[in-house]
């Protein structure tokens, strides 16, 4: 048998942010009670008619820009007929030609900086949930989910290997929750994705016949789905038997992947032009607007964070904890010291929102709050070390820190005056000690710094005392 390689192209449905569902005004809200988020558009009354919901589509088209996709002008919607209790219609509501956005792609770093292509990014609408009671031996439908907008991102079939489609699915989760375009949770299905996959010999151009495997919600289960789908494949090959184009699914458990249905063609679906919605319209000055409007991707913000003298670890866990971005840049527009506030912001503040399950910008320690907080030991009004005694009190009530630091008596002494007050003093009491100074014994500054300190309470600035200090032993009189 030739040396066989594996060909895997990926489709990902993301469910949008949209407070609405794609094609009514039901909310998209999960966790409510059955048939509750429903009307005649979402649970298919015949003469319902839909309207199409202009925030989906411009967050399909932020996708597809930051992806680097040509957005079309005019993209239509089409029925994709087929018949399944959870779908009241009797048809989907998706894209087929043209959708709204076509080509685009991103490199995968640690995969050789392979490039994979995008072959397409279309809306479509998600079907309802069958629930199957087996005490009552019952199927129930709930139809709460039924509308709600997806996009669907498809690639061309460029991976190679478990890893490399890993790696593309993690990078693209990370852009789309960093433009807010998905909540992205993993577990509730928001980010799922169907695997292709297909053998052919080492150097062939040729697609070999693929199946395909439904519905994967969970890096770990991609990756094991794939190594049992090759394995699988190259058995069949490896027998003489026919590879069936079919649709499979994965069980974790058993670690195996099972047929379900032999697959469709998209004739078999006979898609046709839904004639109840206008064409998709993204004229050139939306476009322009939506550019405007994109944030920086993560890799622009690595760059920017970087170049704020941020190191690369410090980088990597503000990006990787979700809000902490957003808190950092609402920190910064109060104090624009970015090392300072990122120090802080790994030591105690993300630390502690941890500890407590929250989001940093839920805490009551607010941007503005760690912000001050940071003036105060830039300034050297607060010593680091006091700074962080103060912070779990400012983190539990939201204490201004300046007039906690007043409370609690912490505050640097930056006065000149007070400072060299307690240093003559401390000179006088010590005539031996400042002569050994005058006599080249220069380390015994730090006993008088240290004595100072003490006699301040810790309060005074300690620079600036030793600067006093020897400004004032070095004009002794010898
Ligand atoms: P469908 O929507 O019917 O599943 P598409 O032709 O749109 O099919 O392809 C879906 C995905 O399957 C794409 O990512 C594509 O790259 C991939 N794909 C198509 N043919 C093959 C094949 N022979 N082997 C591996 N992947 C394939
Ligand atoms: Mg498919
Ligand atoms: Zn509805």
């Amino acid at each position: 048998m030739p040396v066989m390689e594996s060909v895997i192209g990926l489709e990902i449905h993301a469910q949008l942010k949209t407070a609405t569902k794609l094609f009514c005004s039901c909310p998209t809200s999960v966790g409510s009670e059955p048939n509750s988020h429903i009307c005649e558009v979402c649970s298919g009354q015949p003469g319902a008619l839909p309207r199409l919901n202009a925030k989906a589509v411009e967050l399909a088209a932020w996708t597809g820009l930051a992806l680097g996709s040509k957005i079309n002008n005019f993209s239509i919607f089409s029925r994709k007929n087929y018949f399944y209790p959870d779908l009241p219609n009797g048809f989907q509501i998706s894209q087929l030609t043209p959708p709204i956005c076509e080509g685009g792609g991103f490199t995968l770093p640690e995969s050789e900086n392979k490039f994979i292509r995008l072959n397409r990014i279309h809306l479509e609408d998600d079907a309802g949930k069958c629930i199957h009671d087996k005490q009552r031996g019952l199927t129930l439908v709930d139809l709460n989910r039924a509308g709600t907008p997806l996009i669907e991102i498809v690639t061309e079939p460029d991976f190679r290997s478990p890893a490399e489609v890993v790696e593309f699915l993690k990078k693209l989760h990370t852009i789309l929750v960093h433009l807010k375009v998905t909540e992205g949770r993993l577990e509730e299905g928001e980010f799922r994705c169907d695997i292709n996959i297909s053998l052919r010999p080492k150097g062939s151009e040729d697609l070999g016949i693929r199946s395909e495997i439904k519905n994967l919600n969970s890096f770990r289960h991609v990756s094991q789905a794939i190594k049992y789908e090759v394995i699988r494949q190259e058995r069949q090959y490896e027998r003489s038997e026919p590879i069936i184009q079919e649709t499979r699914l994965f069980d974790p458990v058993r670690q195996e992947t099972r047929a379900l249905r032999s697959k469709e063609e998209a004739h078999d679906y006979r898609y046709f032009p839904q004639p109840d919605l206008p064409s998709v319209p993204v004229s050139p000055a939306t476009l322009a607007r939506l550019k405007s409007e994109l944030p920086c991707l993560p890799e622009e913000t690595t760059m920017v964070l970087l170049s704020l003298g941020l190191t690369r670890e410090q980088v990597a866990i503000i990006q990787n904890r979700r809000g902490a971005i957003e808190y950092f840049e609402a920190a910064k527009s109060f104090f624009d010291e970015p090392k300072q506030l990122a120090t802080l912001m790994l030591e105690l503040l993300l630390p502690a929102a941890l500890r407590e399950d929250i989001y940093p910008l839920e805490t009551k320690c607010t941007p503005k709050l760690l912000a001050v907080l940071a003036k105060l030991i830039t300034d050297n009004t607060l010593s680091r070390r006091a700074a962080y005694n103060l912070f779990p009190e400012i983190f539990e009530h939201g204490t201004d820190p300046k007039e906690l630091a007043e409370l609690r008596g912490v505050l640097q002494v930056s006065d000149a005056g007070a400072i060299k007050a307690l240093a003559v003093d401390l000179i006088k009491a010590h005539p031996n000690e400042a002569k050994k100074y005058c006599n080249g014994q220069e380390k015994i500054l730090s006993f008088f710094v240290g004595r100072l300190m003490q006699q301040s309470q810790g309060a005074a600035n300690p620079k600036l005392a030793g600067e006093i200090l020897v400004r004032l032993l070095k004009s002794q009189p010898k």
